[in-house]
């Protein structure tokens, strides 16, 4: 029997684009909107357009930059204005404009907005939503109402919230969208809401749910809307949105999927969710929690020493689902606590040949590294290399002969800092001077300058997260540093780490580690003859 279908309606580059600390340029609105469609959603809404000039841009070279293959691409907007005309109404008219096959509008569904916010009567709030939603959809739109405020609506007025609805559905709306604006419902108030929804319009349209997580419930409360016969699902990747954010659909679609039995994305997709929601964190800068349900780096990792075996007999009796599926994978992180077979497992995931002496000496050099300030179930990346190295294998990439990082206060107070660094790369030394903003910054623009010309690969890695620790505050400005870099090149995300009493020192040792992890698990595979396939 074919899988019942729920929509996937995505408002990342709309709601979610209204998180404090979010900007992105057109150009990384239709990058992401590429993603999106990569991944399957059914529908993406690009924005609103003519509310400012970025979302104007993106409707008007999405037309000719954007072939998506699987995606519908819809353009957002209001009803008409109070008392207004449809054929004078400037959102209307951009909304046609924006030339997409679908539009979605908002209409007021909570009568205290109707009298309040938009000061006019419950009958010409009613009309709004009928007049522009037959206007739309004579101009051939497929149109969904987004009915604003709905559950704070019908719990103090149903009658004047399903009049909204009734209006959208008798005048061709194909979809009415149930949104908790507010976002305090919770999940057995909307199974309840949406249960009488459902019933009262039957088959003519679909349902759909919208839902902030302001009470922590998104994802519960759209799971709970489903439950109840609603068939379109609407969020952000990665919970992006304001305040709490939006629902989660890297998160509600393997649950409708791989628990509740739904058809979400096209057959084979749902094994990207975990590069797009990485690749979409990259492109809105915000660093994805490695705790996330399904696609964060912790989501499949094991700290176990003496279970570890027992895992790796059993994956399923300690894994909820098959990692694969989101397109993640098992990880078992290593500790000073690690067991031989901890770290056996671990060289065996990435195609090591270790026998037993060198098994013992890497739990030796482990034992005496975390002694002195390491910390590898962080540094995931500088732990892979540590593996290799003891295998006897040296980093094949370049070879750095000398560093230098000068820092200079100018007489207006400003500071200046400047790297330059020696390397060889094949044999041919060059020199090479950068500026940045501080002592790493500078390191690693001078070392990409040095790099570039052999591995322009490298261009696609960049450091996403800095983090310096003292370990020892009695010793003051003698004391331990510990850094710890975070790094990506859009499908995956790692981690290195380094230690010394000298800050640059440290900071050298995690972004070198950060940069050959990145060649060698980079574009060109040739030259790496141990790496796993
Ligand atoms: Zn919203």
């Amino acid at each position: 029997m074919a899988m019942e279908q729920v929509e996937i309606f995505d408002t990342t580059l709309r709601d979610g684009c209204q998180l404090e600390g979010v900007s992105v340029t057109v150009d990384d609105k239709l990058r992401i909107a590429e993603q999106l469609d990569l991944l399957g959603v059914t529908y993406i809404e690009g924005g609103w357009p003519g509310a400012n000039p970025k979302d104007e841009e993106f409707f008007r070279r999405a037309r000719s930059e954007l072939k998506l293959d699987t995606s519908h691409l819809v353009a957002f907007g209001s009803t008409r204005r109070v008392k207004g005309k449809v054929d004078d109404d400037p959102t209307l008219r951009n909304l046609l404009e924006a030339g997409t096959s679908t539009v979605c509008i908002v209409g007021k569904s909570w009568d205290y907005h109707v009298t309040s916010a938009l000061q006019t009567t419950l009958d010409e709030g009613v009309a709004m939503v009928a007049d522009s939603v037959t206007y739309l959809a004579g101009h051939g739109r497929r149109v969904l109402l987004d009915a604003e405020h709905f559950f704070d609506g019908y719990k103090r007025n149903p009658e004047f919230s399903l009049r909204v609805l009734e209006a959208a559905a008798e005048h061709g709306a194909t979809h009415l969208v149930l949104c908790d604006t507010n976002g305090g419902s919770l999940p057995f108030e909307v199974e309840a809401i949406v249960a009488d929804v459902v019933a009262h319009f039957g088959a003519d349209v679909v349902v759909g749910i919208h839902c902030h997580d302001d009470t922590g419930c998104a994802v519960a409360n759209s799971m709970a809307a489903v439950r109840a016969g609603a068939r379109q699902v609407q969020g952000c990747i990665n919970g992006l949105g304001e305040r709490t954010g939006n629902t989660n659909l890297t998160t509600v679609i393997p649950n409708l999927t791989l628990k509740m039995g739904y058809a979400t994305l096209p057959e084979g997709r749902m094994e990207r969710l975990t590069a797009v929601s990485h690749h979409i964190a990259e492109l809105v800068n915000r660093p994805l929690d490695n705790q996330a349900p399904y696609v964060g780096s912790s989501a499949f990792a094991h700290k176990a020493g003496l279970h570890v075996s027992a895992i790796v007999r059993a994956k399923d009796a300690y894994e909820h689902i098959d990692p694969e599926a989101v397109g993640n994978g098992t990880r078992f992180v290593v500790s000073e606590m690690a067991g031989k077979s901890t770290i056996k497992i671990k060289a065996d995931e990435l195609g090591l040949a270790m026998d037993g002496a060198v098994i013992n000496h890497v739990i030796d050099e482990l034992k005496r590294l975390e002694h002195e300030g390491y910390h590898f179930e962080a540094a995931d990346a500088s732990l892979e290399l540590l593996l290799r190295r003891a295998t006897g294998w040296e980093q094949p990439f370049f070879t750095v002969e000398s560093m230098r990082v000068i820092t200079d206060e100018l007489p207006s107070g400003a500071f200046t800092t400047e790297a330059t660094v020696k390397v060889h790369v094949e044999g041919v030394r060059s020199v090479h001077v950068a500026e940045g903003n501080g002592p790493v910054n500078a390191i690693d623009s001078a070392m990409r300058a040095a790099l570039r010309p052999r591995y322009p690969e490298l261009d696609r890695v960049h450091l996403t997260d800095y983090k310096v620790r003292i370990l020892d505050t009695s010793h003051g400005t003698g004391a331990i540093t510990r850094v710890l870099i975070d790094a990506t090149d859009g499908e995956r995300t790692w981690s290195t780490i380094g230690v010394s009493e000298n800050i640059i020192q440290a900071s050298w040792q995690a972004l070198a580690d950060s940069i050959v992890f990145g060649l060698l698990h980079g574009g060109d595979v040739d030259r790496n003859e141990t790496r796993p396939h």
